[in-house]
């Protein structure tokens, strides 16, 4: 049996982005089976749910008057509008209490947000998750099926333009397994077995 530990980890914001389907939700989600204790920040969204997805859980899904009352009262770490169709967003303070209690916090979220966070927590470190090529990004956003035709071309489009930002963060990670993509996540996290 194997024990990990937040313990010895430096408590500080870890932001992680990437190209649409790059596989970052299936990276975090093998990162908290192996630390179920590691903080993964919850967004808030416009959007509406997915099927199986569950409020509080996935998203906090919120109404766009909500979502302006969020980010006018503060309480924002970082916000964006995503593939030019729904906002996003971190709540600041779970995030906050978590730093200040000196544990480690990871975000998943969008270019534009990583870019705030940098502005905002110099001290964040950056992470990029890299596919392995185009064309396996390509496929990798038809297969899991979830878009049609038209948003796939808009996330692709995104996509571009994300990649090109790599050289803007701390470290990238080129996801060609899972498991050898989350070994490196652990690594930086410094929560490594
Ligand atoms: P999806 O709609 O597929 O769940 O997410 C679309 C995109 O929104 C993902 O690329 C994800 O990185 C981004 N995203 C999710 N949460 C946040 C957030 O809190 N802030 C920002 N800036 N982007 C987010």
């Amino acid at each position: 049996m194997t024990h990990s530990s937040l313990s010895s980890a430096p408590a500080r914001l870890t932001v992680l982005a990437g190209p649409t389907a790059v596989g970052k939700g299936t990276i975090v989600a093998e990162l908290r089976r192996r630390h179920p204790e590691l903080f993964v920040s919850v967004s808030a969204t416009t959007r509406g749910p997915r099927p199986g997805e569950i409020d509080g859980v996935h998203y906090l899904f919120v109404s766009d008057g909500e979502f302006d009352r969020l980010i006018d009262s503060g309480q924002m770490l970082e916000w964006a509008l995503v593939h030019g169709a729904h906002r996003y967003g971190t709540p600041r303070g779970p995030v906050q209490a978590e730093l200040d209690a000196g544990r480690p916090a990871l975000l998943e979220i969008d270019l534009a947000g990583a870019r705030q966070v940098r502005a905002s927590m110099p001290t964040a470190q950056l992470v990029f998750i890299m596919p392995p090529s185009w064309d396996e990004l390509v496929a990798r956003l038809a297969g899991r099926g979830t878009e049609d035709a038209r948003e796939r071309e808009r996330r692709l489009a995104t996509a571009r333009t994300e990649m090109e930002a790599a050289q803007e963060f701390d470290h990238v990670i080129v996801n060609d397994t899972v498991a050898h993509a989350t070994d490196e996540l652990e690594k930086l996290l410094g929560i490594k077995g």
